[in-house]
């Protein structure tokens, strides 16, 4: 037998099994560019509530313009990694534009944030060292902790206790890390960054913050959580993507404390070894740092929307988890009904997500509704009007 039949076999019947249980995901194949509303492959029009697209750049005119003049003027791909002939003028302007917009020392992009939390603690972190982990980070965080050879410990989600208890344990240890996701996606609560600095500075750790789903979004002028909790500059590590707020194409970045970004360029494996960002991707990613230092609409616009649509679904009966952010987890708890739900609300021209187990805590379905600057007051109207119709019709 050929030595693919086998293993063919194999793969057929786990994807069977995978199917039986329901989680084979399908993808829906949208033919419009990612915006407010997008087309589907159907024909069909639908508000969009399931983008990362907070500021609703990821159309926006000006960083379409912008990722074209630098592909004019920087060509199309750099066809190298960053340190053997990769760095551009642009590549050096967009880490500044990073670092400026966090109030941190340097910055050191990446090809993604995945790439990004996967190349960090491995070249920092040995042995010797404790990498203290909040049970919910992202999946590139875990994958990342895994390949550094540092003692792992893990606290329950935002549980300050157990964090206390996991830094006591870790005294022992060179050097403690304390890692956390900005904004959880799930919930869309933020990291409590001011306890978590409180305990860092009594049990000597150093702080990492994924700001992927908070840059852009919390804060009062949307610059992440270390606005928030007003730590500007004393968080050690911030890691964070392009491909959420700031324009949603592809890009990761590391940013903080001037030696750490040094050590990363000279040993992270993802940086050393994958190729450098194209020049349009760059040049948009510096428009909007631009964009963003210039006004305040965009994140006063999503405030107002996210602040907005849970006032008017608590209203109407909803249950809403507490959130900080754009993001708004309709809490169904059955994940026949939140997936019913969905597919309902798309019969409405509302596109959203229906979560549940694995992907959240079992008995915990939800939909979750992200918010964009790019919605309107009619837009959030028309969505919630279908949650209310549909849920009033079964
Ligand atoms: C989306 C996300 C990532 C991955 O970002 P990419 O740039 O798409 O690889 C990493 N961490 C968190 C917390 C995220 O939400």
């Amino acid at each position: 037998m050929e030595p693919y039949k086998k293993f063919q076999q194999h793969l057929s019947s786990e994807l069977n099994e995978i199917r039986k249980a329901g989680l084979y995901k399908e993808e829906r194949i949208i033919a419009s560019p990612q915006s407010v509303s997008v087309k589907l492959a159907s024909g069909q029009e639908v508000l969009n509530f399931c983008a990362n697209s907070y500021l609703g750049l990821s159309d926006n005119p000006g960083l379409i313009a912008a990722a074209k003049e630098a592909m004019s003027s920087r060509g199309y791909g750099m066809s190298s990694v960053r340190f053997i002939c990769g760095t551009q003028d642009l590549h050096r302007q967009l880490e500044a534009s990073i670092a400026r917009f966090f109030g941190t020392e340097d910055t050191i992009l990446y090809a993604a944030c995945f790439d990004a939390n996967g190349g960090v603690f491995e070249p920092l972190f040995h042995d010797s060292d404790a990498i203290i982990s909040d049970a919910l980070n992202h999946a590139s965080i875990i994958d990342g902790v895994r390949l550094s050879k540092a003692v792992r410990y893990r606290y329950a989600n935002a549980d300050m206790g157990d964090l206390e208890e996991k830094l006591k344990e870790a005294q022992k240890h060179r050097f403690r890390l304390i890692v956390t996701d900005g904004v959880f996606s799930m919930d869309g609560n933020v990291a409590p960054m001011d306890k978590i600095y409180a305990l860092a500075q009594q049990y000597d750790a150093m702080i990492m913050v994924d700001e992927s789903h908070s840059a852009g979004v919390v804060g009062k002028t949307g610059h992440g959580v270390t606005e928030q909790y007003n730590l500007r500059g004393r968080v050690d590590i911030i890691t964070g993507t392009l491909g959420k707020a700031f324009g949603g194409a592809v890009g990761g970045f590391t940013t903080g404390r001037k030696e750490i970004i040094d050590m990363l360029r000279q040993r992270s494996r993802p940086y050393l070894f994958s190729n450098s960002l194209p020049p349009s991707v760059v040049g948009a990613g510096i428009y909007t740092f631009e964009l963003l230092e210039k006004s305040n609409e965009l994140q006063d616009r999503l405030h107002e929307n996210a602040a907005y649509f849970v006032k008017r679904m608590t209203d109407a009966g909803f249950d809403i988890k507490p959130t900080q952010s754009a993001i708004c987890a309709v809490m169904l708890y059955d994940a026949k009904l939140s997936q019913e739900m969905a597919r309902r609300l798309l019969d409405e021209g509302i596109y959203v997500t229906g979560f549940y187990y694995p992907v959240v805590p079992q008995g915990q379905a939800r939909i979750r509704v992200q918010l964009s600057a790019a919605h309107q007051r009619t837009h959030l109207d028309k969505c919630i009007a279908a949650f209310i119709k549909v849920r009033d019709e079964r």
